[in-house]
């Protein structure tokens, strides 16, 4: 599960990578593509007024475009303001444009702008009329209205939109099969990693198992106290070893998937028993209650009887190791919206907030010396944790109110008839 959402979200980043590429390109075009027909209208209009120009003051008889479509229209305005002449147009593209017209006189060149008119933006261009003696007679202001370029630039939108969204359909269909190509020599990797350490745990097991036994002969032989304490420590330390290989070996499986997990309905309670009864006699050498709290009728849980019973060992295993003489250990369960829920609280010192996020985390230990001490390898919780997410549960911890660690192993309920209500 956790490979296919690195899957899915190398794609997403792909996709999204992708996507603002070409957003950025699309915007680049569009604007390039406006610019360019705005050059393009500058010169025609300035080809237009020329015309126009000449028409008025030599009595010439070019072709005008404003003669042709409502779309253009222009304007001859005296350098005191009075009209010379003009198409029916000018109105609607807002001609003339007083401000241009200051500034042509002004300046005696060609300027171009873009202005509003009654019917919309209009590109104007205003130039300077001269006659043959080069006199500034008055100024020329053509016009044409940018309905029918925008449109253009629309058009353009609306062709590069299906190619982008198209486009981006790819990239999401490249990008996931990319990142799945991508993650294989990754997986490859992890795939060996851990059969290395499934394989190093098993081959190390044995010859432990044979030290053990030779260290136990050897024991029984022994008169000399000093001896029997050296051979004593020899086998806490073999059972730890023993013990840390289990766990690694059970890590390197639930991480390949390859540990069985069983989904079928189960009765919760003789779980519990099972597994209150294997610490019964630790408690009592230590003078600890250890209780179960009545637990309502028809506790069926889905998932793996025997893998909930190894999680509740980790719990009690720990609760026990951390609570203080003459005091409890309790275990609940019941039913939670559609869980079921088992606690176990203990009355011991609890776990300090700042690490209560990272109990589960592999090998991570609240006190090192402690926890080295009393045999832990800070795996429990992570083991625990993964078997029960494993059967689609999951498991919490917190402080219980009063003091104490709490852990809450979460189970899916049965999802046959024997389902019953809470
Ligand atoms: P370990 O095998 O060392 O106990 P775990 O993964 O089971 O490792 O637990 C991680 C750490 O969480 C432990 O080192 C311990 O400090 C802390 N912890 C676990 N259970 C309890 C508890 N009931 N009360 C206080 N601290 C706890």
């Amino acid at each position: 599960m956790d490979e296919n959402r690195v899957r899915v979200r190398l794609t997403i980043g792909y996709v999204g990578v992708f996507a603002l590429t070409l957003l950025l390109l699309g915007v680049v075009a569009v604007f390039g593509f406006s610019s360019a027909l705005v050059i393009q209208q500058d010169e025609l209009l300035s080809q237009e007024a020329r015309n126009t120009t000449k028409n008025l003051l030599e009595g010439s008889e070019s072709e005008l475009l404003a003669t042709e479509s409502d779309e253009f229209g222009w304007i001859a305005l005296e350098p005191n303001g009075d009209v010379m002449g003009r198409n029916w147009t000018t109105r609607p593209l807002g001609l003339p444009d007083e401000d241009l017209f200051e500034e042509t006189l002004q300046e005696g060149e060609i300027v171009p702008d873009t202005v509003r008119g009654k019917d919309g933006a209009a590109r104007v261009v205003s130039m300077p009329m001269y006659d043959d003696s080069g006199d500034l007679v008055g100024v020329m202001q053509y016009a044409r209205s940018l309905q029918r370029v925008r449109g253009t630039v629309n058009e353009l939108i609306l062709v590069l939109l299906p190619l982008g969204i198209g486009g981006l359909g790819l990239a999401a269909i490249g990008g996931a099969y990319m990142a799945g190509w991508a993650r294989r020599p990754v997986r490859e990797a992890f795939d060996r990693q851990r059969a290395f350490i499934a394989d190093a745990s098993h081959e190390l097991k044995t010859p432990l198992t044979l030290i053990r036994a030779d260290t136990e002969v050897l024991r029984r032989g022994l008169d000399d106290p000093d001896d029997q304490e050296l051979t004593d420590d020899v086998l806490v330390e073999t059972d730890r070893m023993s013990n840390i290989l289990s766990d690694l070996l059970l890590t390197a499986r639930l991480d390949a998937g390859k540990l069985p997990v069983d989904e079928q309905d189960f009765d919760l309670v003789p779980v519990i028993l099972d597994a209150t009864d294997r610490f019964g006699k630790r408690a009592a050498s230590r003078d600890l209650r250890l209780e179960i709290d009545e637990p309502p009728d028809g506790l069926v849980a889905r998932g793996d009887p025997a893998r909930t019973g190894q999680v509740l060992g980790v719990l009690l295993d720990n609760a026990l190791a951390h609570t203080p003489p003459e005091s409890g250990v309790t275990v609940a369960a019941r039913f939670r919206d559609n869980l079921v829920e088992t606690v176990v609280r203990d009355t011991g010192p609890g776990i300090p907030p700042e690490h209560l996020p990272r109990v589960f985390e592999r090998f991570y230990r609240v006190d090192k010396a402690r926890s080295r001490a009393s045999g832990g390898t800070g795996l429990g919780l992570s083991i625990a944790r993964d078997l029960a997410r494993a059967q689609r549960g999951d498991l919490v911890a917190e402080n219980a109110e009063g003091g104490g660690a709490a852990f809450r192993l979460r189970l899916p309920r049965a999802a046959g008839p024997r389902r019953a209500k809470g």
